[in-house]
């Protein structure tokens, strides 16, 4: 067995002095508390020598530091002695700062303790001294301060984060787990969805959102989810109810995974932004261009536009087949390339005055067709300005060829006109200075007076004719339906006509007795047309032939002559206002108004008429009248 060694009282003082802890004995005298000893390591931990401290009141040897009015040790000190005290129980007090002086300077140096105040007992069991035992806790304290710093920073950067999100001008939502838990949407999102946080909070994404189910959005995030790679979707539509009403709403919107500390991915994050209305506008645009395309399609002329600049960027179809050629090579070519090379010139230069004024270009011109004809054309512009800014020209180039046509014929009409209406007039005016004369020398005037007559019938034709024309064109001309025999009124006219023309035989054949209803004069002006021209365009002839049958429930009469016939290229023409074949129009007198009006008397009367003819042997007029009396 082991001796138990006695230890002695100065052993005691080694085991105090050697201690690791702190230690100092401090005198039950309050308030001063003296020091009575203090070991090495407390020496030491508080860079103080025992002769300096022993005697000395510990308040009175480790003074408060003056700059740290906040940590009040004293007051702290003094509470926990007279706990232990009190008590006669160790009481420790935690973590409390109490700064230490450095040795030859009034500096302190910042110090944090842990200590016990621990009541060292009489026998009679009062309190006799007090062992006070700091353990210097500076570095843990400050490392557990850096912490509490760290946590704190964190925990400002998760709040920024969070007020980011639910500031930010997109959508965004986080999804959780593989059923897509909705963990968090922030207010953009809930615009977006139509629905708030609170009423989607912890459902399935798609059970909050039901309309937008089976559109392929569950295999998108389950794809995100899985693979981890990121899904972007440009303008796609989701159908969504907002407010109660369905709506389609177009979102930009990427799929990112959504993923923990350790990396591991635990659901998606969806940013989202709405571009419904950029879309519509899109929609709206096209809408509209589609309707101008329709629009410009459906028109009957050519159809372009031009960019700010002039240069050709839209032809319509119907510009396209009137060139032969495709848009592509009409807009590259422009339309210099069509032009009459005549006529280019004027073009150019109007084009660059409206380019360069901002104001209306118009300009006539010949363009070459596809079979190598020139027809004329009027081409207007105007410029699209917004905010007084030219966006573009719309322009039209419009066929005037039959304008022009009717414009020539009018010129060429008068010119006709005068000259027919002057021939009798110098033929009056010369009978009746003859008949002057013969009657101032008493020879007979009879001869003159009937040529006088003539010429004064050939004007009065011509003026009749010509009071037609106005009247048809102002749609005056009236009419006296009446039941008519037809077969009297051919017989009427064809003694009327041959009366006047000796020259030619006129023969009728077939003629039946048929009842019309309509205007006897108008019809006989129609007849009587038809038959002065056989005999005036037939000059070398002596026979016209008028024939009448019932078809049907129509008359047709026809005319047939032997004489100049007419050319295929113009029989279309005859029956136009003011039109005469150019080649015998100098040599035949005549306006060209007989046909016109003729079709319009016929016309009247529901009825039709056509032309055989066959150059230089002979034409036949036909007409057919309904007999629906
Ligand atoms: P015009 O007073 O010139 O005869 P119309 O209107 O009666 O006027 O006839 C128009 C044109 O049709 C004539 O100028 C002529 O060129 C042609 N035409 C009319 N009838 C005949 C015919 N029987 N034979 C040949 N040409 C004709």
């Amino acid at each position: 067995m082991r001796e138990i060694v006695q230890l002695s009282a100065e052993d005691y003082h080694s085991v105090f002095n050697k201690s690791e802890a702190t230690k100092l004995l401090l005198a039950i005298d309050a308030p001063l508390y003296t020091i009575l000893d203090a070991n090495c390591a407390y020496l030491n931990a508080t860079n103080s020598t025992r002769e300096a401290l022993v005697g000395k009141s510990v308040f009175g040897a480790f003074p408060a530091n003056p700059t740290d009015e906040e940590s009040k040790n004293i007051e702290r000190t003094i509470f926990s002695f007279e706990e232990a005290i009190r008590t006669k129980k160790p009481h420790t007090m935690h973590n409390y700062r109490y700064d230490i002086p450095i040795r030859d300077s009034n500096e302190f140096e910042e110090r944090y303790w842990t200590t016990t105040n621990t009541p060292v007992l009489n026998e009679d069991g009062s309190v006799k001294f007090l062992i006070h035992s700091p353990t210097n806790v500076t570095e843990i304290y400050k490392l557990a301060e850096r912490e509490k710093l760290a946590m704190e920073a964190l925990r400002n950067q998760r709040k920024q984060l969070y007020a980011i999100f639910m500031q930010a001008p997109v959508g965004i939502g986080i999804f959780k787990g593989p059923e897509y838990i909705v963990d968090l949407i922030n207010p953009p999102l809930e615009k977006i969805y139509g629905r708030s946080f609170d009423e989607m909070k912890g459902l399935r994404v798609f059970d909050a959102l039901p309309s937008a189910r089976g559109h392929g959005f569950e295999e998108l995030l389950e794809n995100v989810r899985l693979t981890g790679e990121p899904f972007y979707g440009n303008g796609l539509p989701i159908p969504l109810l907002r407010d109660g009403v369905p709506e389609t709403v177009y979102v930009d919107f990427v799929y990112e995974p959504f993923r923990d500390d350790d990396g591991t991915i635990i659901g998606v994050i969806c940013v989202a932004t709405e571009i419904t209305d950029k879309i519509e506008g899109q929609q709206r645009l096209e809408a509209s261009e589609a309707q101008f395309r329709f629009m410009a399609e459906s028109m009957p002329q050519q159809v372009w536009t031009a960019d700010v600049n002039g240069a050709l960027d839209y032809v319509n179809e119907r510009t396209q087949d009137y060139f032969g050629k495709t848009a592509e090579h009409i807009i590259g070519a422009g339309w210099q390339e069509f032009i009459h090379p005549d006529d280019l010139q004027a073009c150019l230069k109007n084009w660059a005055q409206a380019l360069e004024t901002k104001q209306l270009y118009q300009v006539e011109f010949r363009l070459r067709r596809l079979d190598g004809q020139y027809r004329w054309y009027l081409a207007r512009a105007l410029p699209f300005k917004i905010d007084d800014a030219v966006v573009m020209w719309l322009g039209t180039n419009t066929d005037i060829e039959e304008h022009k046509k009717i414009e020539q014929q009018k010129d060429e009409f008068i010119s006709i006109a005068s000259h027919e209406l002057k021939t009798p007039l110098t033929s009056l005016k010369a009978y009746l200075q003859l008949m002057d004369r013969s009657v101032n020398n008493a020879e007979s005037p009879g001869v003159f007076v009937s040529k006088s007559l003539q010429q004064l019938k050939r004007l009065e034709k011509l003026i009749a004719d010509l009071l037609d024309v106005s009247k048809i064109s102002a749609g005056k001309m009236t009419y006296n339906m009446d039941l008519l025999n037809m077969n009297e009124l051919i017989g009427e006219v064809v003694q009327n006509v041959q009366l006047a023309n000796t020259s030619h035989r006129l023969i009728v054949e077939g003629n039946p007795t048929v009842m019309l209803h309509g205007d006897h004069y108008r019809l006989e002006q129609v007849l009587t047309n038809f038959l002065t021209n056989a005999v005036k365009y037939s000059p070398d002839a002596d026979e016209v032939i008028i024939r009448s049958e019932v078809q049907d429930d129509s008359i047709v009469v026809s005319v047939q002559d032997f004489g100049i016939g007419i050319e295929r290229d113009n029989l279309g023409k005859l029956f136009e206002r003011f039109y005469r074949v150019d080649n015998t129009a100098m040599k035949y007198e005549g306006l060209g108004l007989g046909l016109y009006v003729s079709a319009e008397i016929l016309a009247r009367h529901n009825g039709t008429f056509w032309i055989k003819s066959e150059f230089g042997k002979g034409s036949t007029f036909y007409f057919k009248l309904p007999l629906n009396v």
